[in-house]
């Protein structure tokens, strides 16, 4: 049982290091995965293990009642500012220099605090906007 389930999350963890620019939904994941050697209810248990491991990130969409997830099983993410594209759904990642300069900014002007990891602004991409 324990290797069944090992797998199931190998399984997730390999779509998920292939797609650590995107933002997607449970059930999106569940689509992509599906035919795969791993059931829906697996894939839903799986997320949300990771995400207590702090692996995932959750993040709601406005507009939308689904959770999104991003992966960030890279250490540099935790130091700058996503952008997250509303249209394709692509991750950008702000350079660490322009995450300091605006989080600096905020600090003098509104004295608010930016929390770097968890903050995520929604826009449309360079592509997008083409
Ligand atoms: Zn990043
Ligand atoms: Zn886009």
């Amino acid at each position: 049982m324990a290797k069944y389930l090992t797998k199931q999350r190998k399984l997730l963890l390999d779509f998920l290091s292939e797609h650590t620019d995107e933002t997607l939904s449970a059930g999106q994941i569940a689509d992509a995965l599906s035919g795969k050697e791993i059931s829906t209810s697996a894939i839903y248990r799986n997320l949300a293990a990771l995400e207590q491991e702090g692996r995932l990130k959750r993040s709601a969409k406005p507009g939308s009642q689904e959770a999104y997830y991003r992966f960030t099983d890279d250490e540099d993410c935790r130091g700058h500012l996503h952008l997250s594209c509303l249209r394709c759904g692509k991750t950008v990642h702000v350079e660490e220099a322009a995450t300091d300069a605006l989080a600096h900014q905020l600090a003098k002007n509104e004295g608010f605090a930016l929390d770097r990891t968890d903050t995520v602004l929604y826009g449309i991409c360079a592509d997008c906007r083409k």
